[in-house]
């Protein structure tokens, strides 16, 4: 369910026209639903109520500052998974105690950094980790928060690289020497180990997965909790998926009902990670069309965005439905390639999509690119970054203005011996 829908022939976010939001800040751009934002959110909270819980956000979906505003002030927590994360999250207004910190490769620096800002906990992903964190937290002469991330085997069943949680993965601790390392980590003079967390893969849309690799986190619980260890915190991570095109994920009501009968059993406070749930169907991606071409063999549809404003086609091969922005259900159909300008045979947004023809100037809507959007974008070919734009019932919010060059050559410089 999301707020972007045809009224009349035109596509509209809530009460705007998308044609006036790129009226006032050009093609393309992205444009963000402030309701469906919020619709989500609380899709969780609510299918989730009776379970003490906390829905840390998972923002390398969609990390802009006004974004993780709108969730935060509604009780939000926040996964991050890196410094730069960290910032944008205090910037943002999340409290620290509701956020947690993922990833393999934390550096001492951002080790210190999460733990000078008293983060609830970090997701620890390999013993050299939890021996790094040991050191850094008794240099500053703190105990650091861990949960230990637990790589269940289980497989997903979505795309490889957004695979975690399989044994050849480079995700959490084998389970073969979890409860070793549970038992390393209630050592060590500067840890306190309060949780156990997995996460196995994004775009999930099928149950299973979620209640088998939580049934074997759930047996390594109950081993650890009979050995006296105070598990407090069990987080199960992100990973629930939306409707790029024909797929039919679960709703988080659907994963409460799945899971809650199993966590009857432990007395733990439920962490959730959803990213692409949340953002994925609250944003566009919204191009103009440039210019229509017959090769030999296939016809392009050349519009003003590329793989760098949204690399998802390009790196999963992902389906997003490309709508137009004035729909004339007068022109014929054709099978097209929907590609950008940049110098690369893998910058396309669709390929062999059955489309309506567009002219040069008509307006297309990228749907479902709200996660994994923006937050991917680069300044390849240097092309600026487009704007972000936040809509709420009639009012349009610029979150991000476009790059301009200048931003381009941002902490560039020419050496004096070229002058
Ligand atoms: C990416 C990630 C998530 C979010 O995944 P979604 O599929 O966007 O819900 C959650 N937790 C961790 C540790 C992640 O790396």
């Amino acid at each position: 369910m999301h707020d972007f829908q045809y009224q009349g022939n035109e596509l509209y976010c809530e009460e705007v026209p998308v044609r006036r939001v790129v009226e006032q800040v050009g093609s393309p751009c992205y444009i963000y639903s402030h309701r469906t934002l919020i619709r989500h959110f609380h899709a969780f909270e609510e299918a989730f109520q009776a379970i003490p819980h906390l829905v840390a956000y998972a923002m390398k979906a969609n990390s802009n500052i006004a974004v993780l505003r709108v969730l935060a002030r509604e009780g939000c927590g926040a996964d991050i998974v890196s410094g730069g994360e960290l910032f944008r999250a205090l910037k943002a207004g999340v409290s620290p105690q509701k956020m947690v910190f993922a990833g393999v490769g934390k550096s001492e620096e951002e080790i210190r950094y999460a733990l000078q800002s008293n983060i609830l906990m970090f997701n620890v992903e390999s013993p050299g980790e939890l021996q790094h964190i040991n050191t850094v937290a008794g240099a500053l002469g703190m105990r650091a928060r861990v949960a230990l991330r637990i790589n269940p085997d289980i497989d997903p069943q979505t795309h490889p690289y957004i695979s975690t949680g399989l044994k050849k993965s480079k995700f959490g601790i084998r389970s073969d020497r979890a409860l070793e390392e549970f038992e390393i980590a209630h050592q060590l003079p500067h840890i306190e180990v309060v949780g156990v967390h997995k996460h196995i893969g994004s775009q999930l849309t099928k149950i299973n997965p979620f209640v088998d690799s939580l049934k074997k986190i759930l047996e390594l619980i109950g081993i650890l909790q009979a050995k006296g260890f105070n598990i407090q915190y069990l987080n199960i991570g992100g990973g629930l998926g939306i409707t790029y095109s024909d797929e039919t994920p679960p709703h988080p009501r659907d994963l409460a009902e799945a899971i809650s009968p199993l966590l009857s059993t432990i007395k733990c406070h439920l962490i959730m990670e959803p990213g692409r749930s949340i953002v994925g169907n609250a944003g566009i991606l919204v191009t103009k069309v440039l210019y229509n071409k017959d090769a030999e063999t296939k016809r392009f549809v050349i519009v003003d965005a590329a793989m760098n404003d949204l690399l998802r086609p390009s790196l999963y091969e992902a389906h997003h439905d490309i709508l137009p922005v004035m729909k004339n259900e007068s022109v014929p159909v054709n099978t097209v390639d929907v590609v950008g300008p940049i110098c690369e045979s893998g910058d396309f947004l669709a390929k062999d999509r059955k489309m309506r023809e567009s002219k040069q100037g008509d307006l297309l809507a990228v749907m479902s690119a709200g996660a994994y959007g923006f937050t991917m974008s680069s300044n390849y070919n240097s092309r600026p970054r487009v704007p972000e734009v936040l809509v709420k019932g009639k009012a349009i919010m610029v979150i991000r203005k476009r790059e301009s060059f200048e931003d381009l050559l941002r902490g560039e410089t020419i050496p004096e011996v070229f002058a």
